[in-house]
């Protein structure tokens, strides 16, 4: 079969393959510790859950309109108000199904063949997947140990140009934990003010799995609400991964296009999972808070665990739930380590090539799984890295 060209520019996410090779193993009697995959252990809180089996019960199983329900727009934009610093108002925001398509849907409208684009390296591996699709060219920024994960800002203006038309940003980041603080983020605002026709593109997906500092939403900054499309989405923050619910905070100028492309692609998303995310925003969040303090406790027992074992280079994450240790001075590199652990040991880490070729010295482990598991796993890697060593 013939496949279009743009085609040949698509790539994958890691995390859905290293996960089915892992189920593999397992089925083959062998026992396994997953800690590949990006989503919180956690069960969605059960009172969302509850307003979930109301809705359906009460008809909401219909088409609704395509930018989201008017309420759940509203309760978004009160939320984003009173956490992100800036006015949001509901006719900015449109609910789509989960946090990626905000990245396609910004691609789609905003880059082209001739355009570039400038984004993380590490980072999520569909910002570059996704530029490539659309024919632009990527232009990824370092993102490093010995900077703590952040930004190098003078080699992000030496990237940015008049044909940068979209510059993504994630803080807190995946693979690497990183937070930018306010004066990273004060310096891009400043840089991308200084091109009219560049967007920023800022994923904000973990925002509320801060541990150490602050999350500073670039938005809240002087100018940037019109420059900006905030990515935001209830998968990580509320356990909701498979509900499939995120959404945009965007420019007037991207309303009506982000409009146009959820009409010719999904139309919208469940209205009984949106009728559940207005209760997720509005109701209790000590089940949040619970979430990220025991987030916070497990990643001090996964830092604390791997900077025991020789060879390995753990920094102590800002945010999110994933650690990013370098692991080449066991004297294997992180794709054979990834390989090699789950296959002798039976741990499941990705390797950090899989987010960009800075990556490739680092594994990215997801502490999202029990105490007791990450104990047992850091006993195994610690026993794989002494067979090695040996
Ligand atoms: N952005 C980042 C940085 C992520 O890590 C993820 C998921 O892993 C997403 C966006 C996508 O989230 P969703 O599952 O809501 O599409």
């Amino acid at each position: 079969m013939r496949l279009a060209e743009r085609m040949a520019g698509i790539g994958s996410e890691s995390a859905f393959e290293a996960a089915a090779r892992a189920r593999a193993l397992e089925e083959t009697g062998g026992s396994v510790i997953h800690l590949e995959i990006g989503e919180p252990d956690f069960d969605t809180p059960a009172h969302v859950r509850a307003a979930a089996q109301r809705a359906l019960d009460e008809g909401w199983t219909h088409y609704g309109p395509f930018m989201g329900l008017p309420a759940l727009r509203e309760a978004i934009a009160a939320d984003a108000t009173a956490r992100k610093g800036f006015a949001v108002a509901p006719d900015r925001v449109a609910v789509v199904p989960g946090g990626k398509p905000v990245m396609f849907f910004a691609l789609l409208a905003l880059a082209q063949a001739g355009d570039e684009v400038v984004y993380p390296d590490p980072g999520f591996p569909i910002y570059d997947s996704m530029v490539r699709y659309v024919g632009a060219t990527p232009r990824p920024y370092l993102i490093t140990q010995e900077r703590d994960f952040r930004v190098d800002l003078d080699e992000l203006t030496g990237l940015v140009t008049d044909r940068t038309r979209l510059l993504i940003i994630n803080s807190p980041a995946n693979p690497t934990g990183g937070v930018f603080t306010r004066s990273d983020v004060e310096r891009i605002a400043e840089l991308a003010l200084r091109f009219p026709d560049l967007t920023v593109l800022a994923d904000e997906i973990y925002g509320r799995i801060v541990h150490d500092g602050e999350h500073v939403s670039i938005a809240s900054l002087p100018g940037l609400p019109e420059r900006t499309i905030v990515l935001d989405g209830f998968s990580k923050t509320y356990a909701m991964t498979g509900w499939r619910m995120g959404y945009a905070i965007l420019p007037e100028a991207l309303v009506e296009p982000f409009g146009k492309l959820i009409i010719n692609s999904v139309s919208c998303v469940s209205s009984f999972s949106q009728v559940a995310a207005v209760e997720a925003l509005t109701g209790p969040q000590d089940d949040v808070d619970a979430m990220v303090r025991e987030f916070r406790a497990r990643r001090d027992l996964v830092v604390a665990g791997l900077n025991g074992i020789p060879g390995i280079e753990c920094a102590v994450p800002a945010g999110a739930f994933y650690v990013f240790p370098r692991v080449s001075r066991t004297g294997i590199g992180g794709a054979e380590f990834a390989d090699r652990l789950l296959d002798e040991a039976g741990v499941c880490v990705l390797a950090g090539g899989s987010f960009g070729r800075a990556g490739a010295d680092h594994v990215r482990i997801s502490y999202a799984n029990s105490r007791e598991n990450l104990t047992t796993a850091i006993e195994r890697i610690a026993a794989f890295v002494g067979r090695l060593a040996g």
